[in-house]
């Protein structure tokens, strides 16, 4: 068992939104980590933080290989093995090993490059504690695009360099005010980023078109995919064609099916289940397969943990990993032995509907960009409103459901990310042939809302922040964070946040947002929608 003594606490975890009082995870995670895992987890940060330090402009294609699994694997709800996590750690002492062969064997004690050790991070002044978490957090999110990115053979430069001086900042004494201007460079960065993973995600896979997907599930052995990687969902797809056996996307896999080249394999049917943190009740008893491919995954209950499968960075003890070679066997003879539902099951949404409609990517948004503009100039679209972020377990959610539900009939609600899930479901109708709820994709596609917020404002001639558009976000977990620092980079302003603010942003920091970003917390639908409208 690895030991984490930061202070007196067992751990010190505070980087999701259900942390423990708000305030941080001190004995157990919330999420189900444990101390050992947290220290363990700390402790491949602090190795990262050594090979950024140590690689001098020498790093390969391995180095950021290693640091995109890195910082991926310390994501919330990815992985719970502390077997995996050591053997990351190896890898990164490894990398170290390759690239400062004098260093090899003795990471710990190689001069000036020994791991950072994180308790002097957790333990610094508050504000550069939360400044150095909004950019630890900030990576973190940007490394988990990075590496889809990655394994559909597309990287960039400019984001690898950064996750590298952005570790190496994390142990550097600086000011609060050059922390923040890195801060902000990492959302810029991250724009790059969510532009990589676009232009992998549909050069690969085609431009999304609009797409309805059913929530019910047919008769016979199924297969349910989760999380972003769409790589994965391929392979399974093409590993189970001709073998009757069905796939189901869930969670942010959702709008895989609008992908033109994924939508043809006539075997991917449906969605099954509604957001990730339902997923210890909708698995139970359910009669297929369940892989994850990316984080979003919880406690595994014994009821239905002999179904269930990992691959990439994602981990959990006692649950079959399917490794690099992408063999998916063991998971189809799950479902094959598992044999699925005897008759059609009808499932819905969390509102009770059976469809959802995904694929509103930028490039279909933008084919019909006249018609948009000129309805907002007619007077038939009053508002945009941008709802999306992750969904999540605590009470005080249904927020989202009630604000678009009591959204104006002639406002348009562009979504993504798997909160989502709160509304998706609803039918709100549509303005001159354009649905009122427009699904853009998964949390990256926020690149697809930047696009289409920048088109607006150039055909109207105005700044993003003046054209009648409003962001209400949620966030749970360090995707999230980092599309804020994305959003706030670019000069977005007004945005609304919640349903908590993030435990690691300071009074002082949150003065800083509030004053020169008008970042407001949410408060109930009905104030803030009078507020946005007047
Ligand atoms: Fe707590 Fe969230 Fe950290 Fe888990 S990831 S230990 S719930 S703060």
């Amino acid at each position: 068992m690895a030991e984490n003594t930061c202070g007196s606490n067992p751990m010190f975890c505070f980087q999701c939104e259900q942390t423990a009082r708000g305030t941080g995870c001190t004995t157990v995670g919330v999420c189900g980590k444990s101390s050992s895992q947290a220290g363990l987890l700390d402790q491949l940060t602090g190795e990262l933080v050594a090979l950024a330090r140590i690689e001098d402009g020498q790093a390969t294609e391995s180095t950021y290989k290693v640091i995109l699994e890195g910082l991926f694997t310390t994501i919330t709800n990815v992985n719970f093995s502390e077997e995996a996590v050591k053997a990351q750690i190896q890898k990164t002492r490894d990398e170290i090993g390759k690239i400062r062969p004098e260093c090899e064997g003795m990471v710990e004690s190689c001069p000036d490059h020994a791991p950072l050790d994180m308790c002097t991070l957790w333990n610094e002044n508050e504000d550069i504690r939360s400044l150095k978490s909004l950019l630890l957090l900030g990576i973190r999110g940007m490394a988990a695009y990075a590496y889809h990115a990655y394994v559909l053979g597309m990287t960039d430069d400019t984001v690898n360099r950064f996750l590298i001086k952005a570790l190496v900042t994390l142990g550097e004494t600086l000011p609060a005010e050059e922390l923040l201007a890195r801060v902000m460079e990492c959302g810029q960065v991250n724009l790059a980023c969510m532009a990589l993973l676009d232009k992998a995600n549909t050069t690969t896979y085609g431009t999304p078109v609009p797409t309805k997907v059913s929530t019910y599930i047919e008769p016979g052995p199924f297969i349910v995919i989760t999380g972003h990687d769409l790589k994965d969902l391929e392979l399974l797809l093409q590993q189970t064609e001709g073998k009757g056996v069905d796939v189901y996307t869930h969670g942010e896999m959702l709008p895989a099916h609008a992908y033109p080249k994924l939508k043809a394999y006539s075997h991917l049917k449906g969605n099954f289940g509604t957001a990730w943190q339902s997923q210890q009740r909708e698995f139970a008893s359910v009669p297929g397969a369940f892989l994850f491919t990316t984080n979003c995954l919880m406690p595994v209950k014994d009821s239905y943990s002999d179904r269930v499968f990992t691959t990439e960075v994602v981990a959990y003890p006692g649950l079959v990993h399917i490794d690099d070679n992408k063999d998916f066997t063991p998971v189809i003879e799950k479902a094959l032995a598992l044999g699925g539902y005897t008759t059609t099951q009808e499932k819905t949404g969390i509102n009770g509907g059976h469809i959802l409609t995904t694929g509103f990517g930028w490039g279909t948004v933008l084919s019909v960009a006249d018609k948009v503009v000129d309805a907002v100039k007619t007077g038939k679209i009053s508002h945009f409103f941008l709802v999306g972020g992750c969904d999540g377990a605590r009470p005080g959610r249904n927020y989202y459901t009630e604000f678009v539900k009591q959204t104006p009939t002639d406002s348009i609600i562009l979504t993504l990310a798997c909160g989502k899930y709160r509304f998706n479901d609803l039918d709100l109708g549509d303005i001159g042939g354009l649905p009122r709820i427009m699904d853009m994709g998964q949390c990256n596609d926020a690149y697809s809302a930047i696009q289409v917020a920048l088109v607006l404002a150039k055909a109207f001639e105005c700044g993003v922040n003046d054209l009648p558009l409003t962001l209400v976000l949620s966030w749970y977990e360090q995707k999230a964070v980092v599309i804020l620092l994305t959003l706030l980079s670019l000069g977005i302003k007004n945005i609304y946040l919640g349903p908590t603010l993030p435990a690691f942003v300071s009074p002082f920091v949150l003065n800083y947002l509030v004053e020169n970003f008008g970042l407001t917390p949410t408060s109930t639908p009905e104030a803030d929608l009078k507020k946005i409208l007047g």
